[in-house]
């Protein structure tokens, strides 16, 4: 008899989840709570070999994935060089990946407008509880909700997420507006800033559409801050005096806060930088939190992605780690029976899925400047920098996999 999963969060996670488990044979249903198509704004995603793979594993294609480059190039406050190092990736954006993923759903499958508030178990279904009443029976339950998951805090309830002590502004800039110097010193390539207390990375992208000609792409601007949590509480209050939760919604960020950012980026930043931000659209930031989960697993429901864990995205790793518990799971299910396969999950994916959160932290903390040395205030001298440009968006060994 075929199995049948409910997934309940549709972005990236979700699907990877659903497609690994469909080309198993489950017949598989996502729960969206969005009530429209998920747009990622352009956000950039790193790829690696092993996202690769697991998207050719998923049924997708890494044909016009995204940009090429070459190598990674940090830069000081004046804009000079300092350092080049050969590492060859592509970049594409969180669109491009989703899309593809979210076109090899079945009819049907993918329903949107669906909240889900938690999970009830017997012996042998789980039944998935929705906040409009509806209730979905299934032999597996994944939760792929994000970091605030539904799924999680009915889990593990004592799950919080941790701020980081820093924010990250996001921007996306059409190359046809930049100047021609400013295209010639950041566009061929994964760009750094690494003075202590702030950085700054940045890479050429598809433009709308998937549009990866020259004239038509788009840089994608990644400006870590730290913001301490007096500010932060009022960087997260709208116009209307309303406090925001962990997050703010980019369009109810105000007017005033934008403009000190740019202010302090005009000030700070590499002319390069400040000029891409400045012909930038809106700017938008999220402060970055982390969180592990103890286990990925309670008898017939797991989690995956961001709902399990996130990790600062120092480690570029979001949608690649969610791809990679995607496939243990489906792998571990291919074994035994629903409870024992997710036992086996929780046991095989926690420990790495934790150690990556670490490494994100070491790289957070080497931003910050936490450890011994001279401060470098403008990119040049830092003792870490040669590790931060080597290992910033770089699949650890220890998180390979064989696919
Ligand atoms: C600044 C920044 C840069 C990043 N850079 C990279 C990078 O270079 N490379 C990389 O791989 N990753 C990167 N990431 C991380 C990446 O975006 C995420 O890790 C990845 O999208 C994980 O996906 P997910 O599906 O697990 O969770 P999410 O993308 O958070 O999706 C959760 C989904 O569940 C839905 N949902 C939530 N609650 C419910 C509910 N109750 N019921 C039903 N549905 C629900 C949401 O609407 C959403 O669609 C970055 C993140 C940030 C913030």
């Amino acid at each position: 008899m075929t199995r049948k999963a409910i997934v309940c969060g549709g972005s990236i996670g979700g699907l990877f989840a659903a497609l690994l488990l469909g080309k198993r044979g489950w017949d598989v249903t996502v729960l969206e709570r969005n009530a429209v198509e998920l747009s990622g704004r352009g956000a950039g995603i790193v790829t690696h070999d092993l996202l690769d793979r697991l998207i050719v594993a998923a049924g997708g294609t890494t044909e016009a994935l995204g940009v090429a480059v070459a190598e990674r190039v940090a830069f000081a406050r004046d804009g000079s060089v300092v350092a080049r190092r050969p590492l060859p990736q592509v970049v594409t954006s969180w669109d491009r990946v989703h899309s593809m993923l979210r076109a090899l759903i079945p009819e049907g499958r993918y329903r949107l407008g669906i909240a889900v508030q938690g999970y009830r178990q017997g012996g042998d279904a789980a039944e998935v509880l929705c906040e409009n009443g509806q209730r979905h029976e299934a032999d597996l339950v994944v939760g792929t909700d994000g970091f605030r998951s539904a799924i999680r805090a009915q889990m593990h309830p004592q799950v919080q997420p941790v701020y980081s002590g820093y924010v990250v502004w996001r921007a996306l800039a059409a190359e046809a507006d930049l100047p021609p110097d400013v295209l010639a010193s950041t566009f061929p390539h994964f760009g750094l800033y690494l003075p202590h207390g702030t950085q700054i990375i940045g890479y050429p992208i598809a433009g709308p559409g998937n549009d990866l000609r020259a004239g038509h792409r788009r840089y994608n601007f990644v400006w870590y801050v730290p913001t301490a949590g007096e500010a932060l509480s009022d960087m997260l209050t709208d116009a209307a005096g309303t406090r925001h939760g962990l997050s703010i919604p980019p369009p109810a960020i105000r007017d005033d806060v934008v403009r000190a950012a740019m202010d302090d980026a005009a000030r700070m930043l590499p002319p390069q930088f400040a000029t891409i931000l400045e012909r930038s659209e809106r700017p938008f930031f999220t402060p970055i939190y982390d969180h592990v989960a103890p286990g990925f697993a309670d008898g017939r429901v797991a989690l995956a992605g961001d709902a399990a864990c996130v990790a600062r995205p120092h480690v570029g790793m979001g949608v690649t780690k969610a791809a990679c518990d995607a496939e243990a799971l489906a792998r571990a299910l291919e074994r035994d029976p629903v409870p024992q396969a997710l036992m086996a999950y929780s046991a095989d994916r926690q420990p790495g899925v934790a150690r990556v959160m670490d490494l994100s932290r070491q790289l957070g903390a080497m931003m910050l400047g936490a450890g011994p040395g001279v401060p470098s205030p403008d990119g040049r001298g830092n003792p870490d920098l040669d590790h931060i440009i080597t290992h910033t968006a770089v699949v650890p060994d220890f998180a390979q996999m064989p696919v």
